[in-house]
């Protein structure tokens, strides 16, 4: 995949660039690992300075930035500049949290004493230089929420973004520059996939994070379990969203439209199957449609667009495939499913909802990168969570109930890493995010996030 810039609401490419070679990769690695032995020893307070600052003039360049977003990956303008809030959100929270959640653990002195100590305390210390693995789709809050814990933490960031969106990448390393961080505390690094292989060998490279597809998840992982290094992995995900009976049904429809659409129907966390009550299944299907259908397709750079278009032509391509099999298998689309009429240069799809849905049908298994949702009638909730959890993957899950017993049901039985009820799943920083099953492992945000890059140091006195 070439490094460029490549317009998806119109194909043009705009800028191209050349992946590093060796030579300069050698050579930003040294950075990393030079920068690394003296920045670990900075004070938290230090560390916040700087990321409040990066925080300050992420603000001040939020609509340039959220221009570049847009022009790289297509997400609809208004969309790009919440993601650039929500990261000088993220920022801060850290740079006031870090202290506090990488505070030294004190074990109950009664516990210990059987070991022989007087007494012992838990410290973190960071980890060394992290190369995170990114991808396109929130091309700078996925990065952000790995760099904050992770500067604030003491480590060193390398950054291996997706390959459309290289000039997001850049402006993210020099923020971190502008903010003051010294000299190879966070870099991108200009490469291709094939070059991760080398740099995440590297011994001066600790462990890794990936945010991505589930082979991209298992390329990086296999080679950094073969050098015993450390990973987090953010994979894909098809999340359900249930409906039930004493659910608020024009809220949840409402809501539901939001919760598919969202960044073009390219988020992890997005709502892909729709699981709803016999009871409610009319009224939600109905309004549900008319909410998909309702939806202004477009110029992502226009302010009253809600779905861009795919980033890719290869996106597109692979959504069309798994629609088409589910039409040619017996499914039937309430709204959408194809190309919408005006919009031929760019990689636009519309807002689809299907029905009569299979499980022999590879969108029943597989993952929608895109806005098309599928939808499913169930008798009661065994039956929901049952087809809830009939997937590979375990990010999130939303269920829309007023019935406490439902709420406790869900949450015992869900296989995700999150549940929300009467409402859509979205990342906070005080929340941790992450997944189960074919979605990964490992965490990221909250107090749980900043822990994945730290070696938690036993401290024993005797
Ligand atoms: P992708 O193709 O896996 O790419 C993600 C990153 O991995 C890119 O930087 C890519 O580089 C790199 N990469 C791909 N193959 C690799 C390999 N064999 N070795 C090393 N690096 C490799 O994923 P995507 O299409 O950009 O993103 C969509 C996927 O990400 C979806 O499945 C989505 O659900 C998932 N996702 C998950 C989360 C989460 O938090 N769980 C969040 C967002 C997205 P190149 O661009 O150079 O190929």
């Amino acid at each position: 995949m070439p490094i460029a810039t490549v317009n998806p609401a119109n194909g043009e490419t705009l800028r191209t660039f050349d992946a590093l070679d060796g030579q300069e990769t050698e050579r930003r690695l040294a950075a990393a690992h030079r920068a690394f032995r003296s920045y670990r020893t900075t004070e938290f307070s230090e560390r916040a300075r700087l990321l409040n600052r990066a925080a300050d003039l992420l603000d001040a360049d939020q609509q340039e930035i959220a221009r570049t977003m847009t022009t790289e990956m297509g997400k609809p303008v208004k969309a790009a500049r919440a993601e650039a809030a929500k990261c000088a959100k993220a920022m801060r929270w850290y740079a006031a949290n870090a202290a506090r959640l990488l505070a030294d653990e004190h074990p109950d002195d009664t516990d210990v004493k059987d070991s022989g100590a007087s007494r012992a305390r838990v410290h973190y210390r960071p980890l060394g230089v992290v190369l995170a693995v990114m991808p396109w789709n929130f091309p700078l809050w996925q990065v952000m929420r790995f760099a904050a814990p992770a500067l604030m933490a003491g480590n060193t960031g390398l950054l291996k973004h997706a390959s459309n969106v290289p000039q997001t990448a850049l402006f993210i390393e020099d923020l971190f520059t502008r903010a003051g961080f010294p000299a190879g505390c966070f870099q991108t690094l200009l490469i291709g996939s094939g070059a991760v292989e080398a740099v995440l060998r590297d011994p001066r490279v600790a462990a890794a994070t990936l945010t991505g597809s589930e082979p991209a998840g298992r390329a990086v992982a296999s080679i950094a379990g073969d050098e015993v290094k450390k990973t987090v992995l953010e994979l894909g995900g098809s999340d359900p969203y249930v409906v039930l009976p004493s659910a608020d049904v024009g809220k949840a429809a409402e809501t539901a439209v939001t919760a598919r659409v969202q960044n073009n129907g390219q988020s992890c966390i997005a709502a892909k199957r729709f699981i709803v009550h016999a009871e409610v299944y009319d009224a939600f299907a109905e309004r549900f449609a008319q909410g998909m259908r309702a939806l202004t397709v477009g110029d992502p750079l226009e302010e009253s667009t809600d779905v861009g278009p795919l980033s890719s032509e290869q996106g597109r391509t692979d959504l069309e495939e798994l629609v088409e099999d589910a039409l040619a298998k017996g499914a039937t689309a309430l709204c959408g499913g194809g190309r919408p009429e005006g919009l031929d240069r760019g990689w636009f799809y519309e807002p689809t909802v299907l029905t009569g849905i299979t499980p022999d049908m590879r969108i029943h298994r597989e993952e929608t990168f895109g806005p098309v949702a599928t939808l499913y009638r169930v008798a009661d909730l065994d039956e929901a969570v049952d087809l809830a959890n009939d997937t590979p993957f375990g990010l999130s899950s939303n269920v829309w109930t007023r019935d406490q017993g439902e709420m406790d049901r869900c949450v015992r039985d869900l296989e995700a890493g999150g549940v929300f009820f009467n409402g859509m799943t979205a990342s906070h920083p005080a929340l941790p995010f992450g997944g189960v099953k074919r979605s990964g492992y490992g965490r990221e945000l909250a107090g749980h996030g900043i822990r994945e890059f730290c070696n938690a140091t036993t401290v024993w006195y005797g």
